[in-house]
């Protein structure tokens, strides 16, 4: 490349006192096409000097105050002779003169009088050799880039097998340190060479080839023994006139194209198979990739498999440990089976995730695929694949951007083993529960439930940082999201329990200041569970299980509290767990089965109806009350499928005795409903298949309803009620009297009558309080036109009271306790036969 024009003339500086010779030089250079500045003294010319830029001065010796001399001094302290040509100007009797200005740094002289073509040849050649100059740095400093940043690695060894220039990245490829090189032979450096190789005979032959083939090229592979492969270059290099002056050695690395082309040409034959080894290959362009040479058990880690790990290229060797010895001791165990499932063909490919240790101490987590090559018998001899940095997307909560669940474990289980060696270090695990976020997120939408959880976190965060020192990762608190509305917080080093019982309630303290979100005040409040490790976990998981079964119970006794942990709880909750998937299974094996209570006309004493009672007929525990199971099938949600079943059942039985007993007046059936029930939005089509299916007219059915369940969700009630009343079927407020005291709504919702709740009745006394009660309910229900069914009668007394007080109908064990179906049968003849008689 020749970045120079040939028109090129230069410019140049006359510097003399005499205005006759300054002139006359200058004319003439002029007309040769020189651009020529003039300058009567020292002092102007390097003003000048300042202002433009020459190719070459020429300066006469003799001037005043400043002569060439120490003009020319000055100039070459500013300008090296590549930047400036200087020739001196100077009487022809002056040799010593010109002998010192030659060694000041002149490139030439001329004497006086100035022979112009003299002069004119002078100037060219110096400025031809200035421009030749020139270009010989350009270039040097091209190529020095271009050696430098290059990719290969280069070498130019000359004729006589000297080692005249390499680069760095020479040095990189064949882990050769400068020093060694300038300290070694050529023939010690060759062989560290030849020993990085698989093939040493191969190349000290080919070596020896071209020693004597000077003029050849050759190029060839070659391969290292740490599985890398370089491919090799080598051009004899010779001077301007074809002499061979040596040899230039090209080196590139090509591990890793090389992995992928054959991975790609395996891919080929196995794509047929499966298109995942190409999409393997092909991602493996962006991870780390592995490359494990089942023959010999080496690996070919890449450099960027390394840096991942935060390793230097020269920190991993080729040993499979590198990589198994780095996975976390709960992850190999899983890491080793799928290996080895994949390398015994029980599993298309292998696929893991599991965390690493990096350089820096801390876990990385990694998603590792690969596939095995196999011989023709089927016998894995390679399995290459990739791997991937996923921590980012596994341990932090997008929403709030705190640590999430798999994080938390894994930091807690760290901090216990570490608090089990040092005996007295506690840990505590609190979880927190947002009371009622259901709540929020139903009326205010998803959006500002996002919102809230974030300013939660924030607020939980600034919390825990005053209490210490900042958040997260400090060595005392660690704050994340488990999920949902749910935090969890890891105390360490606690001395007393009543600093995390105080720190709880620190927090809820803190919660339940209002938030402002999307234009509205929220006055959240959270349960708080708390465990402690001092109760001798083996299992750190289980810190977070128990702080969470107390959460619950927090909850359970009336939210807005902290609850510590205590093995009775956890008791309990093993019981509950156990009940839960006993509830499932006694769906399926129809344990369930209803009793049922006559309700009695007061008057006449005849069966009217009968309620519906569900009973679970549990293999070891016998049989079991509503009490034992119904409220863990409410939070289940098995009491959908329960509730159903027992009206299913109840509606049958009902239209099979009604059929029997046709003569008289037809039997009502009172069945109970939970409030879960009542929340499903098609309830009232449930009702209408079931009576449909049984055949029972919808008259004969009355559902059981608490008042609560009315009260609390009205929005949902009232039209699910209209619905069922539109069927025809009958509604009844249960336990009436221990709800809501509220009376108000009686005549909004569409109610046929009113249960008096046992616990009146039980005790009603002569002029007592309960007494005013109940008689007070019966005048209420009649001046709404309902009926009224008193509830648990045991006495004659209150059945006599009751019927005084005007109350149509009663039940309770003085009638009858619940029965089962088969015993019914009797009961409604003799009922049948007492009015007869009566
Ligand atoms: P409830 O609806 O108030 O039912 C009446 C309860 O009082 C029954 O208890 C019954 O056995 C009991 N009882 C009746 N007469 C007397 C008496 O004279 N003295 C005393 N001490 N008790 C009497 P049970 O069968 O244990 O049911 C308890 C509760 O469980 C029921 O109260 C009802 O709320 C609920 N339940 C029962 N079956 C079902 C059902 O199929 N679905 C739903 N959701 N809840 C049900
Ligand atoms: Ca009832
Ligand atoms: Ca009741």
């Amino acid at each position: 490349m020749n970045r120079l024009s040939t028109k090129r003339t230069g410019s140049l500086l006359i510097v003399d006192d005499n205005e006759m010779n300054r002139d006359m030089l200058a004319r003439r250079l002029q007309r040769s096409g020189y651009h020529t500045v003039l300058a009567e003294s020292g002092k102007r010319a390097l003003a000048l000097m300042e202002e433009e830029r020459f190719d070459l001065a020429l300066l006469d010796i003799a001037m005043p105050d400043m002569d060439g001399i120490q003009l020319l001094k000055i100039l070459r302290q500013r300008f090296c002779t590549n930047q400036l040509r200087i020739i001196m100007v100077t009487a022809s009797n002056k040799s010593a003169t010109i002998v010192e200005a030659l060694n000041l740094g002149a490139n030439d002289y001329l004497t006086k009088p100035v022979d112009l073509p003299v002069a004119l040849a002078r100037i060219r050649t110096q400025l031809s050799h200035k421009w030749a100059d020139e270009e010989l740095e350009f270039q040097r400093t091209l190529l020095r880039c271009q050696t430098e940043t290059s990719l290969d690695g280069i070498l130019l060894v000359s004729s006589e097998g000297q080692w005249l220039s390499y680069n760095q990245r020479f040095l990189n490829m064949w882990d050769l340190r400068r020093e060694d090189v300038e300290n070694w032979t050529e023939e010690q450096t060759i062989q560290w060479m030849l020993g990085k190789l698989d093939d040493a005979p191969g190349f000290l032959a080919t070596m020896v080839h071209l020693s004597e083939q000077v003029d050849e090229s050759s190029s060839q592979e070659l391969h290292l023994k740490d599985g890398r492969t370089f491919d090799c270059y080598s051009a004899p290099v010779k001077n301007l006139e074809s002499l061979h002056y040596g040899r230039v050695w090209y080196y590139r690395d090509i591990t890793e194209r090389k992995w992928l082309e054959e991975a790609q040409e395996e891919g080929e034959a196995a794509l047929r198979e499966s298109e995942e080894r190409y999409a393997l290959a092909a991602r493996g362009a962006n991870d780390g990739l592995w490359d494990w040479n089942l023959r010999t058990n080496s690996i070919y880690f890449s450099p960027r498999w390394k840096s991942m790990l935060g390793c230097e290229e020269s920190e991993i060797g080729d040993n499979p440990e590198e990589w198994l010895g780095r996975i976390h001791p709960n992850d190999i165990a899983r890491v080793r089976q799928t290996i080895s499932d994949h390398l015994e063909g029980r599993s298309p490919h292998f696929e893991n995730e599991y965390r690493m240790l990096h350089q820096s101490g801390s876990y990385r987590w990694m998603l590792s695929r690969g596939l095995a090559v196999r011989d023709e018998d089927g016998n894995p001899t390679r399995m290459a694949g990739s791997q991937t940095d996923i921590t980012d997307g596994k341990v932090v909560d997008a929403l709030t951007g705190l640590p999430n669940r798999l994080l938390f474990l894994d930091h807690l289980e760290r901090s216990h083993s570490r608090s089990r060696r040092q005996k007295n270090a506690i840990l505590a695990v609190l979880v927190l529960d947002v009371d009622r976020f259901k709540v929020i997120n139903d009326s205010l939408g998803h959006l500002v439930g996002d919102e809230f959880l974030i300013a939660l976190s924030r607020r939980m965060e600034s919390c825990l940082r005053t209490c210490n020192g900042t958040t997260r990762f400090d060595d005392k608190h660690l704050l994340a999201r488990l999920g949902g509305d749910e935090f969890t917080i890891l105390v360490e080093d606690v001395r007393h329990v009543s600093d995390v019982i105080r720190l709880a309630e620190k927090l809820t303290k803190e919660i339940t200041a209002p938030f402002e979100l999307g234009g509205q005040e929220i006055f959240p409040t959270v349960s708080i569970g708390i465990s402690l490790s001092s109760s001798g976990y083996k299992d750190s998981a289980d810190l977070l299980r128990d702080a969470d079964t107390a959460m619950y119970r927090a909850k359970s006794k009336g939210k807005a509290r902290v609850e510590l942990f205590d093995s009775d709880m956890r008791e309990r909750a093993v019981t509950q767990m156990q009940l839960e998937t006993d509830l499932r299974k006694a769906l399926e094996r129809g344990e369930f089965q209803n009793v049922y209570q006559p309700i009695v006309c007061l008057a006449s004493g005849q069966i009217v109806g009968f309620e519906a009672l569900v009973r679970w007929r549990h293999p070891q525990r016998g049989v079991l009350g509503p009490a034992e199971f119904i409220p863990l099938a409410e939070e289940t949600g098995m009491i959908l499928s329960i509730g159903k079943t027992v009206t299913q059942e109840a509606c049958q039985q009902m239209s099979s005795w009604q059929a029997r007993f046709r003569e008289c007046t037809p039997l009502m059936l009172s069945v109970n409903l939970s409030s879960k029930q009542f929340v499903q939005l098609d309830l009232a089509n449930q009702v209408a298949e079931i009576l449909r299916e049984s055949g029972l007219d919808p008259e004969s059915l009355k559902l059981e309803i608490t008042e609560s369940l009315v009260m609390e969700n009205v929005e949902i009630a009232l039209p699910t009620l209209l619905q069922l009343k539109a069927l025809g079927v009958q509604l009844s407020i249960d336990d009436f009297g221990t709800g809501y005291s509220s009376l108000s709504y009686l005549h909004r919702f569409p109610i046929d009558t009113l249960k008096v709740d046992r616990s009146f009745v039980s005790r009603m006394e002569p002029n007592g309080e309960n007494l005013k009660i109940v008689k007070s309910i019966i005048n209420l229900a009649h001046d709404l036109n309902l009926d009224v069914i008193a509830e648990g009668v045991e006495t004659a007394d209150q059945k006599a009271q009751l019927l005084d007080l005007g109350c149509e109908c009663a039940q309770g064990y003085y009638f009858s306790r619940p029965v089962e179906a088969a015993a019914i049968d009797s009961l409604i003849s003799s009922s049948i036969a007492l009015v007869r008689s009566g």
